[in-house]
């Protein structure tokens, strides 16, 4: 046959078989990452900071933005942004810093320098889910250890026993935890790094909200590493992961990075809003208000259950079975948050609400109570 003989369909079949013979298996089993349509709802579903900056803040940014030089490539090391971080974020003495184009890609660059034939990621379950994705892009086998039921604490036999099975080249632990909500106790995440063989990489991305943090404790293990990023701060469009630890670590995982992962409007923005950190400090203590007064509301509404939390987000279970219907209920009324229903057997029944600004909360908190009438009443006719 001739290029010309070809249907249109054959060529979709052909390219179907080529894509289905070269493309990874366990790449063509995954599903992408799912970002939904937001349109006009209020958006309360991806744990961003709902608030902006005061226009003369805004004026002064634009201002630094005149002196960026869009044809150069940014400086691969990005000197004077890590000075910055360092100072704020309170890196100790002797750790280095290392930056990736969101948390998410220092993630995949440390799974990328452990992998290898038989080599594992492990990490307690529920938890952020691209830990489990991440491992499954680059070829690594991932093992979820469930957390315990009731609260969602660390099941130490479980997880004593995971590791010493499967001797995980890497475990992550988001402190606090992505979805939960929950920080796990200290003195058993010390325990894990010391029985650990491998890296120990403690996900901090919600560490403004908690309050608490193992920065400190990086000179007592050489397995430790901190995982923060800017996202949940108030900069999620910016994309600026931090990871801290010693050179040791950091200077073999460098190897890996793209040499401009950070490009110039991030490095300077975020130079800029590191001056400002008083700003980003103080929304993220309104939050932790408001996240206390959302908190108490919603535990005062029957028929769900509202678990704690030290993040910007709360995880509730709703009715069994009804998870769908509220969640629509919800959105219907216009507030867009996720159905945590299906991702994981610990989260049946769950939704969970990014906190926002006190408007938007009173509005979630409005299309909440609606919703939980109608199902009650339709239990009880
Ligand atoms: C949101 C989130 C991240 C991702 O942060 P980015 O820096 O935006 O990629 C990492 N870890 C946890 C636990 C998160 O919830």
């Amino acid at each position: 046959m001739t290029r010309s003989q070809v249907s249109p369909s054959t060529t979709a079949d052909m390219r179907r078989d080529r894509v289905t013979e070269w493309i990874r298996p366990e790449v063509r089993a995954l599903s992408a990452y799912h970002v939904p349509e937001v349109g006009d709802l209020i958006k309360l579903d991806a744990m961003e900071n709902p608030y902006t900056w005061p226009s003369s803040l805004v004026d002064d940014w634009l201002e630094t933005l005149r002196h960026v030089s869009l044809n150069r490539y940014p400086d691969p090391h990005a000197p004077c942004l890590k000075a910055a971080l360092r100072e704020r974020l309170g890196v100790p003495a002797g750790m280095d810093i290392l930056l990736g184009n969101g948390s998410d890609e220092l993630i995949q660059m440390i799974d990328m320098a452990v992998n290898g034939p038989g080599r594992v990621v492990l990490s307690p379950e529920p938890s952020f889910s691209m830990y489990r994705m991440i491992a499954a892009f680059t070829g690594m086998n991932f093992i979820g250890v469930p957390l315990n039921a009731g609260d969602f604490s660390l099941n130490m036999a479980a997880m004593r026993e995971a590791i010493a099975r499967h001797r995980p080249a890497v475990v992550f632990l988001s402190y606090p935890n992505n979805p939960t909500g929950n920080l796990f106790d200290e003195r058993q995440v010390c325990e894990l790094i010391e029985v650990c063989p491998g890296l120990v990489v403690v996900d901090e991305a919600y560490s403004s909200f908690a309050g608490r943090s193992l920065m400190d404790r990086l000179g007592e293990y050489d397995n430790l590493l901190v995982l923060r990023t800017l996202s949940k701060m108030g900069l999620a469009g910016l994309r600026l992961g931090i990871l801290v630890g010693s050179p040791a670590w950091l200077n073999e995982l460098d190897k890996i990075r793209l040499p401009y992962n950070i490009n110039v409007l991030t490095q300077t923005s975020a130079e800029f809003a590191l001056r400002h950190y008083d700003v980003l400090e103080a929304q993220a203590a309104q939050l932790r208000i408001d996240r206390e007064h959302l908190l108490a509301r919603m535990r005062a509404l029957p028929g769900i259950t509202v678990y704690p939390s030290q993040a910007n987000f709360i995880l509730f279970r709703v009715p069994a079975g009804k998870a769908q219907a509220i969640f629509a209920a919800i959105k219907a009324d216009g507030v867009l948050i996720k159905s945590m229903h299906g991702a994981n057997p610990l989260l049946a029944d769950c939704l969970r609400v990014t906190v926002g600004a006190p408007e938007e909360n009173a509005a979630f908190l409005t299309a909440l109570t609606t919703a939980l009438q109608n199902v009650l009443l339709e239990k009880n006719p």
